[in-house]
């Protein structure tokens, strides 16, 4: 996005609106986090409400502003009626209108207004909206809020809920702190966040250390599923739809574990399957290390995308069906995954 451009949404702002901020389907710490954060920078001027496609997990619900969220699924004629009188929607943490989910995509479709994206992840549709903040080199939509924040001069604006709100999104995305994506300026605007109030143990705890009973007995269940295919430097999981049940399965139980599929010495690429029969589909996470991109490998075979080191994607056969193909795809990339570059 251009400085003329960030100018005229200063301007866009300078006036009280009715805003709409949208984040995508299945929100994560960064889309909600985002999403919450310029809420609270908004509100303080303007008519505004964070509509989700759908729920997010109870590890996040924490947040301040979370009672304030609309679920487009869940309570589609509030949605649709702060949708169809905004005067801006702010597309966060995704860009291309299928990640909302194709009702609420329609919907949207046929907003007259202003659109905004702010996003991190590869190839934007740029037909959608002149307004495009889009930076693939930055680790979450949440350090491109701070950023927006400051194009806008308004950095003075944040205070404890939005630094809380943009810490928790920063955290999140960048494995805590530590993906590669986590640079010096990440590390400024964290201190600068809790200098601004963020309680950064705080949030560490009320994000990863609310774990339930089910939801470890599930990690166990992954690790023991856990397949080795070593001469691909590749590991994955699988989790059937019977053992999501078996461990009582709530919303977010699965986040993060194709990370310990990762973590193995030597394994540069890692993928989870979850069997989910009410979409009957199998949801695919991919994750790599170094230069194997796994957005580039979704968007060929599993109908997704994301960044190159963390992409999602969808399969329709079952779940054996699609290990069988993931495992079959891997000759074909035998010289990237057997590069050394990690
Ligand atoms: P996760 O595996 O945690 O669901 O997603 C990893 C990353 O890929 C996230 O940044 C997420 O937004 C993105 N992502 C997940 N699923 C899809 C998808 O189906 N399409 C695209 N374009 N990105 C996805
Ligand atoms: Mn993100």
């Amino acid at each position: 996005m251009t400085n003329t451009q960030f100018e005229q949404i200063k301007e866009l702002l300078s006036t009280p609106q009715s805003i709409s901020i949208i984040p995508h389907r299945n929100p994560d710490g960064d889309a909600i986090g985002s999403s919450l954060a310029l809420y609270h920078f908004l509100k303080v001027k303007h008519d505004v409400c964070v509509v989700a496609p759908n729920d997010y997990p109870s590890f996040l619900k924490w947040l301040p502003g979370n009672e304030t969220v609309k679920f487009f699924d869940k309570q589609n004629n509030q949605s649709k009626k702060v949708l169809n009188k905004a005067s801006i929607v702010f597309l966060l943490d995704f860009n291309v209108l299928h990640r909302i989910g194709e009702d609420m995509a329609k919907t949207v479709a046929e907003f007259k207004g202003t659109f905004v994206m702010i996003d991190h992840h590869q190839q934007p549709d740029t037909d959608l909206t002149d307004y495009i903040y889009s930076d693939t080199s930055i680790c979450s939509t949440s350090q491109m809020i701070y950023h927006f924040l400051e194009k806008l001069g308004a950095v003075d604006k944040v205070d404890e809920a939005i630094a809380s709100c943009l810490y928790t999104g920063i955290m999140t995305d960048t494995g805590s702190f530590r993906f590669p994506s986590t640079t010096s300026t990440t590390h400024r605007i964290i201190a600068s966040l809790i200098d601004k109030g963020a309680n950064n143990a705080q949030i560490h705890n009320q994000v990863y250390d609310t774990n339930s009973y089910g939801r470890l007995q599930l990690l166990g269940c992954a690790l023991r599923n856990l397949k080795l295919v070593e001469s691909y430097k590749t590991a994955y999981i699988l989790l059937s739809q019977a053992e999501l049940d078996q461990n009582n399965f709530q919303k977010g139980d699965t986040e993060g574990v194709v990370n310990y599929a990762l973590s193995l010495e030597g394994i540069i690429f890692a993928a989870i399957f979850i069997e989910d029969v009410e979409q009957k589909i199998i949801k695919i996470s991919l994750r790599s290390k170094g230069s194997f991109s796994v957005n580039q490998f979704s968007r060929n075979h599993f109908n997704g995308g994301g960044h190159d080191n963390a992409a999602g994607g969808r399969s329709e056969l079952t779940l054996e069906g699609t290990a069988h193909k993931f495992e079959s795809l891997l000759p074909e990339y035998e010289l990237e995954l057997k590069k050394t570059d990690v």
